[in-house]
């Protein structure tokens, strides 16, 4: 297998600049590397703030940004029989993969959560050089990464949400259940039903719940959580203020406020709203949260409402394991496919992490031509 020399690759270069298209010399792998060729990279809200230096992490340019991507196999070292499941792989394999968690650390082998990894190697955050990153044409695995071979009757458009959104309410969604979870008849409302929402929605309309109730500002994301099983969905603007707006969720949970709040917009007043929609006693599971911005709120609410309030970030490849899973098993339920809403030649990056920005696609992914 020829190596090819160069892969070609839109690099954020500098931060609130528009990606530069380069050609990044294919790194020499090293034993156990495989190369993939990207067939899928989808954008994720996250690369839209990091190309602006908006994130809580500032990792330096030069960045080959996507972290969301199904790969070919191209390169695959002999001493690689299969994926992280036993199952044989070979080149020309869909993958996906996660990041790369050193598995020696404290939260590694001690705490058995790799996503706190104390020297995790990451994917669409790294160095443009190592080619690590989706917006690209090739892309290094490096050894000891943990994938996973996507089934054939999934594809690559309906897997590609698992790689973020999906694993990470698989993840989310784990820690609600060490908490007593979602019980037969609960209300559970999702704040903000971008990717992360969306797979929440879904995954709660497939739980024990009574009620799902989508809350956001747009129409056309509110008509896409219906499709994935949202009971009820609230538009935002269309109250005057908080006050009615809290009323109505309430009362929609009929009267006695939500069991379980998943907060995914990222919108620092509707995680304080928030509490004041929760039932007594209720859950509140936050996945959206990932800046730096602050926001009163009086403690006494955690309090009153005998909250259990549960944080949660990314995912390993147990998750990545679930996600693809539930898909495969409710694909004819639910288009996941669709939550692609545009695709975008490589080339295109910048015009779609622009209509990310303007709110246009729900999600863009980029296709090597
Ligand atoms: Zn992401
Ligand atoms: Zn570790």
């Amino acid at each position: 297998m020829e190596i090819p020399k160069t892969s070609k690759a839109m690099v954020l270069t500098k931060f609130c600049e528009p990606l530069e298209l380069l050609d990044i010399p294919v790194p020499e792998l090293k034993p156990g590397d495989m190369l993939v060729k990207v067939v899928l990279a989808s954008v994720c809200g996250t690369d839209v703030h990091l190309a602006r230096d908006e994130l809580s992490m500032h990792p330096p340019c030069p960045i080959i940004m996507g972290h969301e991507t199904v790969g070919e196999i191209y390169y695959l070292p002999d001493s690689v029989k299969t994926d992280v499941c036993g199952t044989p792989v070979k080149v020309g394999d869909r993958i996906m993969w996660s990041h790369l968690f050193d598995g020696t650390c404290y939260s590694c082998k001690v705490l058995h959560e790799p996503v706190l990894c104390e020297r995790s190697r990451g994917y669409g955050f790294s160095n443009a050089y190592e080619l690590r990153g989706g917006y690209a044409e090739y892309e290094v695995v490096l050894a000891g990464t943990d994938f996973v071979r996507i089934p054939d009757d999934v594809t690559s458009e309906e897997a590609v949400g698992v790689c973020c959104a999906g694993r990470t309410v698989v993840n989310a969604f784990d820690k609600l259940y060490d908490c007593g979870g979602i019980r037969q008849g609960d209300s559970v409302v999702v704040t903000g039903v971008g990717p992360v929402g969306l797979y929440s929605v879904v995954m709660a309309a497939q739980s024990g719940a009574s009620k799902v109730i989508a809350v956001d500002i747009s129409e056309p994301r509110l008509e896409f959580a219906k499709k994935w099983g949202a009971t009820h969905v609230v538009n935002s603007r269309s109250f005057p203020n908080a006050e009615e707006r809290v009323k109505h969720i309430r009362e929609l949970c009929g009267g006695r406020g939500a069991d379980v709040i998943i907060e995914c917009s990222g919108v620092l007043s509707v995680f304080a709203e928030n509490f004041d929609i929760l039932a007594n006693p209720a859950k509140y599971l936050i996945i959206g949260q990932t800046g730096d911005g602050e926001v009163s709120i009086v403690p006494n609410k955690f309090q009153r409402h005998n909250a259990v309030v549960i944080g949660s970030h990314s995912g390993d490849i147990r998750h990545y394991i679930k996600c693809l899973k539930f898909i495969q098993a409710h694909k004819d339920k639910y288009h996941f496919g669709e939550i692609i809403s545009k695709k975008y030649k490589l080339t295109d990056a910048n015009q779609a992490l622009a209509d990310m920005r303007a709110g246009i696609a729900l999600k863009a992914a980029l296709v090597n031509d």
